[in-house]
């Protein structure tokens, strides 16, 4: 049994942090693998080093001057390692990414050292054995990760290393250079190490004590998840739920393995499972709600439109022409809705409408934006009734117009559509009426 360990940026942004990060390491055994993020913000107004190292890459390109951003992110170093009292020195490995700054300045490779110096420390720090993610892990000739030849390699240096640090966020191109997963993508690295060492569990060690029932900035002080399923996670991330990085989900879950998100400021918080299944019931019947704004909703009415077989290929094939992803499609007996995007959709919207009025020659065609839709999300929500008119209840109560309402056939989650202005009061209304008003 192996636990991997990922630590992100506020957990590693000083000396402070790096106590508590070992810690928790040594308290208990089986955290052999540890994927340092680079060092993130101390205060809300500091700076990311990954912000920094892409602000030197930037004003290197240009021929101009990268000493300032350059001289922070040797300091926020420096002093990392001076208030753990360690023997080291990075002067030699700053003076390898100067080189390449003034030479041959590249943005994925000066990015990636945040987590490659971070990753020395830490190594240092834990006694650990340094892992260089360049050698393990690998992308394919379209930029995407090769997981074929990452496990290949991977799963071989871990069996000959019982403990190690691996720097997050990158490994090495098709071309042989360095090249980053996009941002937050430290997240991704443990998934892989998790799954090529068939880890009993994926730590994601965070500032949070997991995962929060709905966007803290609309209600205040949301309840934690204890526990949530990938599906239902992909269902709330894709309405807007910031969780980490999607793709970090995928290596684990085809490894069964589950997420654990915890806090590193507060070890002893269980923090919130991420996983394929679980007989445990949420302690409300949702899971969480999600929701975002500015979709556009076009109606389409025609009699009769049901018995010509052709009518809704016809109507998407419109959308598919101008590459246009729709989101959903409630539809009536005479009526087809297409719901989608705005940041989709207004640049072809005449192209579009006039192609569906030439095509299905429908009675009438509206449109309407500013809609805003709600993901409500529960794995719990089949095996109970009334949850739906839980929710327009709520919806009802608070004088909210329902515009539009789609419930999955897997009944894991209801959509329902409102307009923008109603948007956080409706996000708050449904939170209140299953969190507040009693547990199920
Ligand atoms: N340091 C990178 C970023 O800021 C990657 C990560 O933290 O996961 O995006």
């Amino acid at each position: 049994m192996k636990k991997v360990v990922k630590f992100g940026g506020s957990s590693l942004a000083s000396a402070e942090q790096f106590m508590k990060v070992k810690r928790i390491i040594e308290a208990d055994d089986l955290r052999v693998y540890v994927i340092p993020s680079a060092p993130g913000k101390r205060f809300d107004s500091d700076i990311k080093v990954t912000d920094l190292l892409y602000e030197c890459y930037e004003l290197a390109k240009a021929g101009k001057n990268f000493y300032e951003p350059f001289l922070a992110v040797k300091d926020r170093y420096n002093e990392i390692i001076q208030g753990l009292n360690l023997n080291i020195s990075l002067s030699e490995a700053f003076d390898v990414i100067e080189d390449k700054l003034i030479h041959e300045p590249e943005r994925d490779y000066t990015a990636s050292r945040g987590e490659y110096l971070n990753g020395l420390i830490m190594s240092a720090y834990l006694g650990y054995e340094f892992i260089d993610a360049a050698d393990v892990i690998f992308f394919d000739e379209s930029g995407n990760f090769d997981s074929e030849r990452t496990n290949a390699v991977l799963s071989q240096r871990l069996e000959d290393t019982p403990k190690a640090v691996v720097p997050g966020f990158y490994g090495t191109g098709h071309d042989g250079n360095i090249k980053t997963f996009s941002r937050g993508g430290s997240d991704i690295t443990g998934s892989i190490v998790a799954s090529a060492c068939r880890a009993s569990v994926y730590e994601n060690w965070t500032d949070v004590s997991g995962l929060l029932m709905t966007d803290p900035r609309i209600v205040s002080n949301p309840e934690v998840m204890s526990s949530i399923t990938y599906r239902e996670l992909r269902e709330l991330a894709y309405m807007g739920a910031s969780v980490m990085h999607e793709d970090a989900i995928f290596p684990v879950k085809k490894a069964g393995i589950p997420i654990n998100i915890r806090n590193t400021n507060k070890p002893d918080d269980a923090g919130t499972w991420i996983v394929e299944n679980t007989a445990r019931r949420s302690k409300y019947t949702i899971t969480g709600i999600a929701g975002r704004k500015n979709f556009c909703s076009i109606v389409i009415a025609k009699d009769l439109m049901h018995s010509q077989a052709d009518f809704y290929r016809k109507v998407v094939q419109c959308f598919e022409e101008n590459n246009i992803p729709l989101e959903h499609l409630p539809s009536g007996i005479d009526t087809m809705t297409v719901i989608v995007h705005e940041s989709k959709f207004i640049e072809h919207e005449q192209e579009v409408l006039s192609r569906i009025s030439k095509i299905v020659e429908p009675e009438s065609l509206e449109v309407e934006s500013g809609i805003s839709l709600i993901a409500v999300v529960g794995r719990s929500m089949k095996s109970q009734t009334g949850t739906a008119a839980k929710i327009f209840k709520a919806l009802a109560d608070a004088r909210i117009n329902v515009r539009m309402i789609d419930q999955g056939a897997s009944e894991l989650n209801i959509i329902v559509g409102v307009l923008n202005e109603d948007f956080e009061r409706a996000v708050r209304s449904i939170y209140h009426i299953f969190v507040d008003k009693g547990q199920e």
